[in-house]
């Protein structure tokens, strides 16, 4: 728990940095966004983000929530994941990591790639083309829905 606290703090921070460089504040909204986006790190959709957010902060408006999200995400501090033809969702963990989806439950689970792990090379690319962006989605069961489906 302590590490997580730690963790958030920093990642604010940076993002308090990140925008100030554009002459933005980290405004109570912008903050309490953000940490509801890092304290249930489960991929939430921009309406889920918002759900949660406003209980706490009734002046919370879901286009507010919609613009602070773009802003963490061109800032390269949250990560936009599409996984179904659904709607974006949103991830606030920075280290690298590929994304698991139950197709049973739908939860949505980080898997951390491993240590050395170059995922382009597991490609053809055609000559003089780079990769700048990866994402490594996969699907099946979790251990729960694997656990009832036998
Ligand atoms: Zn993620
Ligand atoms: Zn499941």
């Amino acid at each position: 728990m302590h590490t997580k606290r730690a963790n958030s703090e920093s990642q604010l921070k940076r993002y308090e940095e990140s925008i100030a460089q554009d002459g933005l504040r980290l405004t109570r909204q912008r903050k309490h966004v953000y940490e509801v986006l890092l304290g249930q790190q489960d991929h939430p959709t921009a309406m889920e983000v918002f759900l949660r957010a406003r209980p706490d902060m009734k002046s919370l408006s879901l286009a507010t929530v919609y613009n602070v999200l773009e802003t963490l995400a061109d800032r390269g501090l949250v990560r936009k994941v599409h996984l179904d033809s659904g709607s974006t969702r949103y991830c606030a963990n920075n280290s690298k990591h590929g994304h698991f989806t139950c197709t049973a439950c739908g939860a949505v689970l980080d898997v951390p790639l491993l240590p050395g792990a170059e995922l382009e090379k597991l490609h053809q690319l055609p000559r003089g083309y780079t990769v700048t962006q990866q994402e490594v989605s996969l699907h099946g069961l979790c251990a729960t829905c694997r656990k009832h489906h036998h």
